[in-house]
């Protein structure tokens, strides 16, 4: 059997709704070839219907809750940056790890959350969000293709920018990865090869409307040049197919994307939405904004009131409204009843199912799904900055757990039973070598991801 064994041929927002009437006058013979001795169904797509959970959930065999790619930026972070994805999201255990665990080698193109490369046993050319030159591994690869002809540009570099005339420079793009391709597989053959064609997606994003009528942004003029936008790129993405499929004569070929398209006739604001509604509260635009302070909003001139707002859309590109967990709180009498205060944000507090200091044994056990041992003690913990003073609590402490991280802990005498429950407060001072002394054995379970 020559190489490969095994096809992944993945085209970005394509469904058969879209495809099904490009099929029924002819103009995708090798798909429709290929469908002809095959098995095609519809596939649930994830939610959201976005490109990064679609193509991360194809590599992991996991839902978005479990790999924790929910698109293109990572919103997560403490400061309210967007700070890009990376392929280390996708975590060690990915289609190619058990292929390379089973000694196949794998080449893998353009496939969508897979920038940087990471170590497999075979080739890449990622799929950077952020302007880079080296997206591939080995190093030379790209160099490599550039001196054949091939001329592979990463999707960053031919985005959309607001010409028209994209389409035309989308389906050379597609020109281009077929000539990549096929020089790949003849170049460095590998058992299995997974390529993603991303031009369908970005031209129906931009395109569709001039193809419907029915749609409120169709004009005459527009449709009159570009009507034809999307059937001509998927048109150029179903001969690099038949060229692929033609050179692995004997592998098994899937076909598969990760989200459809359709027309959006409406633009809803979330953050307007959250703003009308109390959740968002909104300041003038700082003199000098860091990355997270850009404005999300379209005049430009405000950004958000990270104190006054409790919940928020974070742009671009996001699917979901997130619950600001942190602040606004100085001390616990600012979170009300049960809550504490630990470094600024409200909290369950003592005396709370699962709250801060109660008894647990795993970190389900607690709301903020960690739960920290120190010998026989077993406490719910918040995350706190170690060696900051007045982040925890009054009778918590900001202690250092093995993994680095810091914890609230409760302070000898202070609540919670430890140290015997000791009626009578420990001074500071004299708690300092207990605490010390038990340092490296402070240990978090945490709750487990997704
Ligand atoms: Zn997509």
């Amino acid at each position: 059997m020559t190489m490969p064994r095994a096809v992944i041929f993945g085209i970005d927002g394509a469904d058969w709704l879209l495809l099904d009437p490009l099929l029924s006058e002819g103009a995708l013979p090798h798909l429709m070839a290929l469908r002809a001795r095959s098995a095609f169904a519809n596939l649930t797509c994830t939610w959201p219907a976005h490109t990064a959970p679609g193509w991360a959930s194809l590599l992991t065999a996991r839902y978005p809750g479990r790999h924790g790619v929910y698109q293109f930026f990572s919103t997560q972070e403490a400061d309210y940056g967007a700070r890009i994805t990376t392929s280390a999201e996708l975590g060690p255990d990915t289609v190619f790890d058990w292929l390379g665990a089973r000694g196949w080698t794998s080449g893998i193109v353009n496939v969508p959350m897979t920038h940087p490369p990471r170590r497999v046993l075979g080739y890449q050319i990622t799929w950077p969000l952020a302007n880079t030159l080296r997206f591939s591994d080995p190093p030379e690869l790209l160099g490599e293709l550039a001196r054949t002809g091939a001329h592979f540009k990463s999707d960053l570099a031919c985005m959309y920018r607001g010409d028209l005339a994209y389409v035309e420079e989308a389906i050379r793009n597609v020109e281009d990865r077929k000539r990549s391709v096929l020089r790949l597989l003849a170049t460095r053959p590998t058992d299995a090869v997974m390529v993603v064609v991303t031009e369908l997606d970005r031209v129906a994003h931009h395109y569709w409307h001039f193809s419907d009528p029915g749609h409120p942004a169709w004009t005459a003029e527009g449709a009159s040049l570009y009507r034809d936008a999307i059937r001509r790129t998927c048109i150029a993405i179903d001969a690099m197919l038949g060229a692929v499929v033609a050179a692995a004569p004997d592998a098994v070929v899937v076909v598969v994307s990760d989200h459809g398209m359709g027309p959006g006739f409406e633009d809803l604001s979330v953050n307007r939405w959250l703003e009308e509604t109390g959740f968002l509260a909104t300041k003038p635009r700082g003199e000098a904004p860091d990355g997270s302070a850009a404005s999300w909003f379209r005049d430009g001139e405000r950004e958000i009131d990270w104190d006054r707002t409790r919940a928020y859309c974070p742009v671009p590109g996001s699917s979901a409204i997130n619950v600001n967990l942190r602040g606004p709180c100085v001390d616990s009498g600012d979170c009300g009843e049960g809550g504490a205060c630990v470094e600024g944000r409200c909290v369950a507090g003592p005396g709370t199912p699962g709250g801060l200091g109660e008894r647990c044994v795993e970190g389900p056990d607690c709301s903020s799904g960690v739960c920290g041992a120190d010998g026989d003690d077993h406490f719910c913990t918040e995350a706190c900055t170690p060696g900051v003073g007045g982040v925890c609590p009054s009778d918590f402490s900001c202690r250092a757990a093995e993994d680095g991280s810091g914890v609230c802990w409760p302070k000898a005498g202070g609540c919670c039973g430890v140290a015997g429950g000791a009626a009578t407060p420990i001074p500071w001072a004299a708690a300092t070598p207990l605490v010390l002394g038990l340092l490296g054995m402070l240990a978090l379970g945490r709750r487990r991801r997704g």
